[in-house]
């Protein structure tokens, strides 16, 4: 669907993105991550052919970003950092609106207005101003915008940007159900709030990919062990001594004991989630629950990002 050669973004003399080369299969979730000034912008900016490159060959379903942005303009929906909303127009109204902008024919525009509102859950908010709709509610009509004339690649610019975290759940379930009916390429700075939803992560730093892969790959490439959480019922220090004599387990440490449930935390060579389960249930400790850490991501990002580890 998308394949970047050497693409080089220079603004003067500064060069935003320099040399990216990556490609992206039809139906694919791509994850574009970054620290803030990374790129990001830069590079979707250009694939949604808002920005001409310095240099370097884009193509997107075949054609060139430079030489045919009009083929690919009817192939793409963008949703920039700030989505271009009308505060005064109401949603159905605006996205009616764009729905004909982007060449939906006007007898079938009311009904694809519907159909993107399904999908974004923005029904109950059709006839609001936009004004007055939360950020949250504002981001999902900036996705619905996007893919109001059912694009087959959705660039969505940091869409969890500002959103609280009931609402980056919504979203991250919102872009779940466009996965497979569109290409989706979303841009964050934070890991932990798009590797579930992505198939494959592009790692982002001063303008140049410095990794790609899934969230495993990455984990690989940076030889990080796994952080692992657990609650059981019954007492710490048994809990620990269970789960310290598991083949791989570095670290154990009892962060919490309440109510007669304690709360450990446990450093592994690997994700050694099914060898921890099995001890404990082979132990006669109830286990309450078992999740890698959530620290772990965010260290996965900062070492590939600075070749350093998170503060934990
Ligand atoms: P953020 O997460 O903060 O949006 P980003 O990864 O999207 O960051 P970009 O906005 O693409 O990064 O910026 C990349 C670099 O290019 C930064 O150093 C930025 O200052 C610079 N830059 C971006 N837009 C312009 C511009 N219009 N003129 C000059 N420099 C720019």
């Amino acid at each position: 669907m998308i394949e970047v050669r050497g693409l080089t973004k220079f603004y003067g003399e500064h060069a935003a993105i320099r040399d990216l080369t990556f490609s992206i299969e039809r139906g694919q979730v791509v994850g574009f991550l970054g620290l803030n000034g990374a790129g990001k912008t830069t590079a979707l900016r250009v694939l949604g052919c808002v920005l001409l490159p310095t240099s370097g060959q884009v193509t997107i379903d075949g054609f060139d970003v430079v030489r045919e942005p009009h083929e690919i303009r009817k192939r793409i929906g963008f949703l920039p950092d700030t989505p271009p909303l009308y505060d005064e127009m109401t949603v159905g109204g605006y996205l009616a609106f764009v729905a004909r902008l982007r060449g939906v024919p006007a007898a079938d525009a009311r009904k694809r207005v519907e159909e993107v509102e399904a999908v974004t859950s923005l029904a109950e908010v059709d006839g609001q101003v936009i004004a007055s709709l939360s950020h949250g509610f504002r981001q999902r009509v900036g996705v619905a915008q996007a893919m109001v004339h059912n694009p087959a690649l959705l660039i969505l610019d940091e869409p969890t940007g500002g959103l609280d975290p009931v609402q980056i759940v919504e979203m991250r379930e919102l872009i779940r159900k466009l996965k497979g009916a569109h290409t989706v390429l979303v841009s964050s700075h934070i890991l932990s709030e798009i590797s579930q939803v992505c198939d494959r992560l592009l790692v982002i730093q001063a303008g140049e990919i410095v990794a790609q892969g899934s969230e495993a790959e990455l984990a690989g490439r940076v030889g990080s062990g796994a952080s692992i959480e657990l609650e059981v019922k019954g007492p710490g220090v048994r809990a620990a001594e269970v789960v310290r004599a598991v083949p791989g387990v570095k670290a154990v440490s009892v962060v919490r004991e309440q109510g007669g449930v304690a709360s450990l935390k446990v450093e592994a060579a690997t994700d050694l989630r099914p060898a921890i389960a099995r001890g404990l249930i082979a132990a006669e400790l109830d286990l309450l629950r078992l999740d890698r850490g959530a620290d772990r991501l965010e260290s996965i990002f900062l070492k590939l990002t600075h070749g350093k580890e998170a503060a934990s």
